[in-house]
């Protein structure tokens, strides 16, 4: 059987990534290292839609997110949190661990935080010093509009930070254009690579706070990073195998144009929200994004039971939902290095999993739903 990978993170990674990554072990401070980590950062700025520049760090997805928050923050300082989901708290973890005076927007899974929202709390919180946000609330679904929440806190002294994690590379999102001061993203969500890395850029605005603000942090010291990549280099040893792979990802990226990305993960999230409809089944983001599908599972139906059938019988790997989520819903990532018709395969795999478990559906009903909004957009 041919195990096939739709979690939203790690996502599937290309042949000519995977061979980059069997090849021998090179210098990291030799010139050719140079040389690829200045085109990584180059075509990640392209990916970010910035001018600024973009700092690798060896970590997972996380580790970018305390770098935004250790490096823009001093203790006690006010910070916003916009949190719809899990990854919200995994800022309120790291803020926490930074002594910051955290006000909480809040909504519940599968909500959006709108930017009326954030608005209102910025204006009742004058001395908010960083606005932090999630692009894709991986966890639900749901897709927040940062064009919205960059014109609200661009009209303030406040930052607004951005965890783009799973959400750049799969959905709009133009770090300049949007004033987003600060976005984090990793490379093993829509960037199609293996976990390993993250990725984080800051706009003037926030370098200034940066600057402002006393360190905090050694490994983290965005002001380190800024420092050697003036010199394309990294202040450590950078997992420089990854840095090397992540170029022929990006290559790919590059080639296929971030527009024509953007538009057919929008596409194939289209066909396949259809598809789960037409199923009978409920879509559980209100504002669903284009990095992933997470479905309600049906009363009556054990979901966890449900996704270790599809795994076992044919292969395809979804995820559960998280904490009180689990059992509760289905995630199903068509980002990076995912086409229409592995999509569909998953949906198909769905129909028949849920069939022999006696939900009432009718066979195909998915996959033609699937295929006619498929054909209908471009
Ligand atoms: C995956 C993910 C993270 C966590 O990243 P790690 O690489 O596990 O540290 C954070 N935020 C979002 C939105 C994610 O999808």
């Amino acid at each position: 059987m041919k195990p096939r990978l739709f979690t939203p993170g790690p996502t599937p990674v290309p042949e000519e990534t995977l061979l980059e990554l069997a090849r021998p072990v090179t210098y990291h401070r030799a010139p050719e290292a140079k040389a690829i980590l200045a085109e990584v950062s180059e075509d990640l700025k392209y990916v970010f839609q910035t001018s600024q520049p973009v700092y690798t760090l060896t970590c997972s997805g996380t580790g970018g997110m305390e770098a935004a928050v250790s490096n823009t923050l001093a203790a006690g300082e006010k910070a916003i949190l916009c949190t719809a989901g899990r990854w919200g708290e995994r800022w309120r973890g790291i803020l926490k661990a930074y002594g910051a005076n955290i006000v909480t927007v809040e909504v519940p899974y599968g909500k959006a935080v709108t930017p009326e929202m954030l608005e209102k709390a910025l204006k009742d919180n004058p001395d908010t010093k960083v606005v932090f946000s999630t692009l894709s609330e991986t966890s639900t679904g749901v897709g927040h509009d940062l064009e919205g929440y960059g014109k609200v806190v661009a009209k303030t002294d406040a930052l607004l930070a951005v965890d783009g994690i799973s959400g750049v590379g799969a959905m709009e999102c133009k770090m300049d254009a949007w004033n987003l001061d600060v976005v984090v993203t990793g490379s093993h969500k829509a960037l199609m690579m293996p976990p390993g890395l993250a990725f984080v850029a800051a706009s003037a605005k926030a370098w200034k706070k940066i600057d402002a603000t006393p360190v905090r942090n050694f490994y983290f010291d965005l002001r380190r990073y800024r420092k050697s990549l003036a010199e394309s280099d990294t202040p450590f040893t950078p997992g420089n195998t990854l840095i090397r792979a992540q170029r022929v990802s990006l290559k790919r990226i590059r080639a296929e144009g971030i527009e024509n990305l953007w538009a057919r993960h929008a596409r194939i999230a289209a066909a396949c929200r259809a598809g789960v409809e037409a199923m009978g089944l409920k879509l559980f983001a209100e504002r669903p994004n284009n990095a992933l599908t997470v479905i309600a599972v049906p009363e009556g139906v054990e979901g966890t039971a449900t996704l270790k059938a599809m795994e076992k019988k044919y292969g395809f790997k979804l995820a559960d939902g998280q904490d009180t989520l689990k059992n509760h819903i289905w995630r199903l990532s068509h980002m990076g290095y995912t086409d229409a018709f592995e999509v569909l395969g998953a949906l198909s795999a769905l129909e028949l999993v849920l069939g022999e478990g006696g939900f009432k559906l009718d066979a195909g009903a998915g996959v033609a739903a699937f295929q006619k909004a498929y054909a209908a957009g471009k």
